[in-house]
């Protein structure tokens, strides 16, 4: 508790007695007294402010996740941001389109898994993905992210792959309307991937950059979606509304949805059965 009062108190009789020259060693006295009351104010304070200040900071270092329960144990879906996301699954770590721009990754672990859905800067960074790798770190990719990194292993859309009995199988993932000019789709069709991982009996769909294709509403017994959500790239709410109303996924996060305004999702999906959540995503 701060004795404001009696700071005050302190203070006003210090400065009274500068009017009284007849009582100098009364003066140093009050006047010692209030300045020793002065500075340990001000050490609260600053311990106050710093104690603030690394609170903040590590709270902002350290991205939030959610659990997700499997047969296989709990699955940690950790929020980096914008694209980025790591699955934890009894210490075994899943980075997917690990990019240093999305959030922090200091205090994350390296992977034992890295998924690149494609090539653009929002995606694939070549360093971080170097420093999150290890000797024995499997990099898969989309094939034209090779000619950034060579040594991950391509896959395309209908190939699956099998490891720590984690199954990763690569679909398609396009734009059918949004152009980058008139003919140049954004995301052309056949260049990038989405994944689902299945873990534990659970589906997990990361879609990558995509719009609401054909080969997505198609899609059979997904658990969990991370769909993509902004102009231009990607989708509207309403895409992604009629996407999940297709397939169904038990749970939707909207993901890489820069500005979009979430609530409209969540009002588009409301009464579908459908759980949104919105985490920090941009
Ligand atoms: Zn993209
Ligand atoms: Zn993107």
């Amino acid at each position: 508790m701060f004795k404001f009062k009696s700071d005050r108190f302190i203070l006003r009789k210090f400065y009274d007695s500068l009017s009284d020259t007849n009582c100098i060693l009364c003066t140093l006295k009050i006047y010692s007294m209030a300045k020793s009351k002065l500075e340990s104010t001000l050490r609260i304070f600053i311990t106050i402010i710093l104690f603030a200040m690394t609170t903040r900071g590590y709270s902002q270092e350290s991205p939030a996740y959610d659990k997700i329960s499997t047969s296989a144990g709990n699955v940690e879906m950790h929020f980096i941001g914008h694209g980025s996301l790591m699955f934890k699954i009894n210490g075994f770590v899943i980075h997917i389109d690990p990019v240093r721009s999305s959030g922090s990754y200091n205090f994350l672990p390296k992977a034992d898994i890295i998924l690149v859905t494609h090539e653009h800067y929002d995606h694939l960074d070549v360093n971080l993905i170097k420093d999150l790798k290890k000797e024995e770190t499997l990099v898969f990719c989309n094939e034209k992210s090779t000619a950034k990194i060579p040594w991950a292993l391509a896959m395309v859309p209908g190939d699956r792959q099998e490891i720590n009995n984690i199954v990763i199988e690569a679909v398609p993932a396009y734009n059918i309307v949004n152009e980058r000019a008139p003919g140049q789709p954004f995301h052309p069709k056949g260049d990038g991937i989405g994944y689902i991982l299945t873990i534990g009996g659970v589906r997990f769909y990361i879609a990558g950059d995509t719009e609401n294709t054909p080969e997505m509403k198609a899609l059979k017994n997904i658990d969990v979606a991370f769909l993509p959500m902004n102009l231009p790239y990607t989708m509207t709410p309403e895409m992604v509304a009629d996407a999940v109303k297709a397939f169904k996924p038990g749970i939707l996060y909207p993901y890489h949805y820069g500005d979009t305004n979430t609530d409209k999702i969540v009002q588009l999906l409301k009464d579908t059965g459908i759980t949104v959540r919105i985490r920090n995503l941009k």
